[in-house]
């Protein structure tokens, strides 16, 4: 059996409709992630290439959109962020795991609460958000997602336009992504399933050609981008002590069809930040995680797994 029958078999689960709290304190929290087309794709699509600001390459006229390729080697450049990666070599043990915590709260560590299993992912079928700056969406896109799925209309996302080239194949190979992380669900971890109807996702996925003003010189530009909110635990403990259901902001994740233009490689880069939808929120300083924010692997590592583990196994103070 296909994973797409099983998962999409349960769309028409009913959901509660929860009462959205507003006042809830909350700090968005977002997690950009980069990607870059090496020079010479075809010889180092077979091993890890050296992440590093050497390796990056320029992109080339006429190239945006489909991954880059050029000659002109580059410094580093500023706005995006870049790491050149640590390499475990032969240390790597089944002990390895690297901080999940929130750079933008100090490091503290953040988890869906076991009162949202399982968690519901809407998938929308190629759909565009409206475009801003990408220096913007961190202020905005959780918010903006939230007013539309809390909001009266049984279609709130009717007004958005697909992406040119939209594919279903693509829509599996989102689903495919995100169901590497769905072995842990047999550790209690966590669940999640698959929605027809965006109103009850906890996380919803669209997606862009590429991010507007997120394609750096270097050749670096954003393969994808997950916002979320952030919420002190003691907040929802309140909420409940009070007898409400408070119902909070959904994780939106984009992913650029431009960058992630194989089948391949928009399923990694969808379990790279269905890991950022998950909780962890840091990216791995190791290049043979799925989590290192170059990403250049396509499965989870040991790290990744163990990684996740301790997030579920803890006690946090901030949820999703
Ligand atoms: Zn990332």
């Amino acid at each position: 059996m296909h994973f797409q029958t099983a998962s999409f078999r349960k769309l028409s689960n009913v959901f509660k409709l929860q009462k959205f709290l507003p006042a809830i304190l909350a700090v968005t929290v977002l997690a950009p992630c980069v990607s870059y087309e090496p020079a010479d794709a075809q010889v180092v699509k077979r091993k890890l290439p050296k992440a590093g600001f050497q390796s990056l390459m320029r992109p080339g006229p006429g190239a945006a959109g489909v991954g880059y390729s050029g000659q002109q080697m580059a410094p580093g450049s500023s706005g995006v962020h870049l790491v050149p990666g640590l390499d475990r070599g032969n240390r790597a043990s089944a002990g390895d795991w690297y901080d999940p915590g929130e750079p933008d709260l100090k490091m503290q560590w953040v988890r869906w609460e076991p009162r949202k299993m399982p968690l519901r992912v809407w998938i929308s079928p190629g759909l565009e958000l409206p475009s801003l700056p990408f220096q913007e969406l961190k202020a905005t896109r959780v918010n903006t997602v939230a007013q539309m799925c809390f909001g009266a209309d049984p279609n709130p996302f009717a007004s958005l336009t697909q992406v040119n080239g939209w594919k279903d194949e693509m829509g599996e190979a989102v689903c495919a992504g995100i169901e590497m992380w769905k072995p842990f669900e047999q550790e209690g971890l966590f669940s999640f399933d698959f929605t027809g109807n965006p109103r009850e996702a906890n996380i919803l996925v669209f997606f862009n050609d590429n991010f507007a003003g997120a394609t750096e010189p270097g050749g670096i530009s954003t393969g994808g981008y997950t916002c979320a909110q952030a919420i002190p635990f003691a907040k929802i403990a309140e909420a409940l002590r009070e007898g409400k259901n408070p119902r909070t902001p959904p994780v939106v994740m984009e992913l650029s069809l431009g960058v992630n233009s194989t089948l391949e490689k928009l399923k990694a880069a969808t379990a790279h930040e269905f890991g950022h939808a998950l909780g962890i929120k840091a990216h791995s300083p190791y290049r043979d995680d799925i989590m290192h924010e170059n990403r250049v692997v396509e499965q989870l590592s040991q790290a990744d797994k163990n990684t996740i583990r301790r997030l579920y196994r803890s006690r946090t103070q901030w949820v999703l």
